[in-house]
């Protein structure tokens, strides 16, 4: 027998790359260094060599273990044991077993940074319900058969509902299952500022190459997510490239998705042919979470934290925060963080007293400097804290001066109580931070695109 499974082993490799999919880094790493060691008392040992101290061990246990014995029993057309052990001379220590673990952990963690996406949004941390049910359904079957069935997804909904969430899904789920796979997601915000700096004013200064190696960028991929596409309206070149990016990845088969705030149809200042484009698949829409769903993303939320809520707190939120499910997270994150420095017991009473200010009866959404300094933050992603700070690194100084900008202009707010909010004791600051933006829009069109998208944040329409 054992001379037998000898003979069949390149045909079991085979079996492995080919039917099973096992690809080409993997086998090469993990595979190809198995030796047929004996075969006694029907158990058939593999053995890994111990030329390195580096095992590996318990990770070709735990993923290729089913795969080779699948592939032994099928070649050989009968049922095997089979045991994976190391060969004598070698050391098992378990740190470097565990180090080729993680190896293949970071690898995947460097891909989802390459790719743009945020690991945090997954499939399994996004709870469904009745107002998400086709959009997470959809998501899914795209994400497990990229190009095939829904050609581009269209995700449409309200702000804060989950469509970045759903949208790094896809990419996040790929990446997870499919080792070879490319994923890019972008903003239309981000891609609108690349073709800026290539196309734009700064012509003269851009290559031939760069234009070709940008392109390129985005048509090398097997999935392209692009969030929040309305911002694309009335950029000419920016949809132009989007339409050709559109065409040449469609027709290779490749999975599209965009998300919007606003489907195809009542989208203004974008091509015919390009709506034409985002209608060619599937439109699935997001609604606001009903009660149900509200609870279920509290409790999920609580738990992820460590925490477990008394239902009447829980419900008190739910009742209150009910069309934005970054809001109702946001409640439910601000009575734990006031909870846990007070050392207050979490009752309906605090968190009514805790989330008063977010709670206003009747509130007309009145644009405020402190929604507008929120909104700012969360566009660039850094914290409310820096951005009202003394700190001067450009990655903080450039929100600030965006903040002043859009205070000074959306609001009856006065220089000395901007200031105050963004800790500047001299009101000549804001006034100087707010005619520097200014100016910047005039002469950069990177910031102009940036201030565009923020102004349609805090006026939508
Ligand atoms: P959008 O892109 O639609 O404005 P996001 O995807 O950024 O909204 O969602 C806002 C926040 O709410 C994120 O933290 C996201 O994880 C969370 N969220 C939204 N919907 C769900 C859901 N169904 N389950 C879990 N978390 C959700
Ligand atoms: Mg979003």
């Amino acid at each position: 027998m054992l001379e037998k499974i000898k003979e069949k082993w390149p045909e079991i490799l085979d079996f492995l790359k080919q039917e099973l999919g096992v690809t080409e880094v993997s086998f090469k790493t993990w595979i190809l260094p198995l030796k047929v060691e004996s075969y006694e008392d029907d158990v058939l040992t593999l053995v890994f060599p111990g030329d390195t101290k580096m095992t590996g061990l318990r990770y070709i246990n735990k993923k290729y273990y089913p795969l080779l014995k699948v592939a032994i029993e099928e070649t050989m057309n009968q049922e095997i044991e089979l045991a994976i052990t190391l060969s004598e001379d070698s050391e098992e220590t378990d740190d470097y077993t565990e180090d080729f673990v993680s190896q293949e952990e970071i690898s995947l963690e460097n891909r989802i940074k390459e790719s743009n996406l945020d690991k945090k949004y997954t499939f399994d941390s996004f709870v469904v319900g009745s107002n998400n049910d086709i959009a997470q359904v959809t998501s899914l079957a795209a994400a497990e058969s990229p190009g095939e069935i829904y050609n581009p997804l269209f995700i449409y909904g309200g702000v804060g509902l989950g469509k970045t969430h759903l949208i790094q899904s896809i990419g996040n789920f790929v990446l997870a299952n499919d080792p070879d796979a490319k994923v890019l997601y972008t903003t239309s915000e981000n891609f609108t500022n690349e073709v800026i700096d290539l196309l734009g004013n700064k012509k003269n200064k851009t290559s031939q190459e760069d234009i070709i190696e940008f392109r390129q960028k985005y048509r090398n991929v097997d999935v392209l997510l692009i969030d929040d596409i309305q911002f694309i309206s009335n950029k000419d070149r920016t949809q132009e490239e989007i339409f050709n990016i559109y065409n040449d990845l469609f027709m290779k088969h490749k999975q599209i998705v965009f998300t919007s705030d606003r489907k195809p149809k009542d989208m203004e200042g974008i091509e015919d042919r390009l709506i034409n484009r985002f209608e060619q698949g599937l439109t699935v829409d997001i609604h606001n979470p009903d009660y149900e769903t509200r609870m279920a993303i509290l409790k999920e939320k609580a738990k992820s934290l460590g925490y477990e809520l008394d239902e009447p707190v829980l419900q008190y939120m739910a009742n209150n925060f009910t069309s934005n499910v970054r809001e109702l997270e946001g409640s439910l994150t601000r009575v734990i963080s006031f909870s846990k420095i007070g050392r207050n017991e979490i009752t309906v009473d605090f968190a009514k007293d805790v989330l008063k200010d977010l709670i206003s009866p009747n509130q007309e959404e009145k644009i405020t400097c402190e929604n507008i300094i929120d909104m700012v933050a969360e566009h660039f992603n850094i914290s409310v804290s820096d951005i009202c700070s003394t700190k001067r690194s450009k990655e903080f100084t450039v929100p600030r001066q965006i903040c002043m900008y859009l205070c000074r202009a959306y609001t009856d707010d006065t220089l000395e109580s901007i200031g105050t909010l963004l800790k500047k004791d001299n009101h000549a600051t804001v006034s100087y931070g707010y005619k520097k933006i200014k100016k910047e829009m005039a002469n950069d069109p990177t910031i102009k695109n940036t201030i565009d998208i923020l102004k349609k944040k805090i006026i939508p329409n």
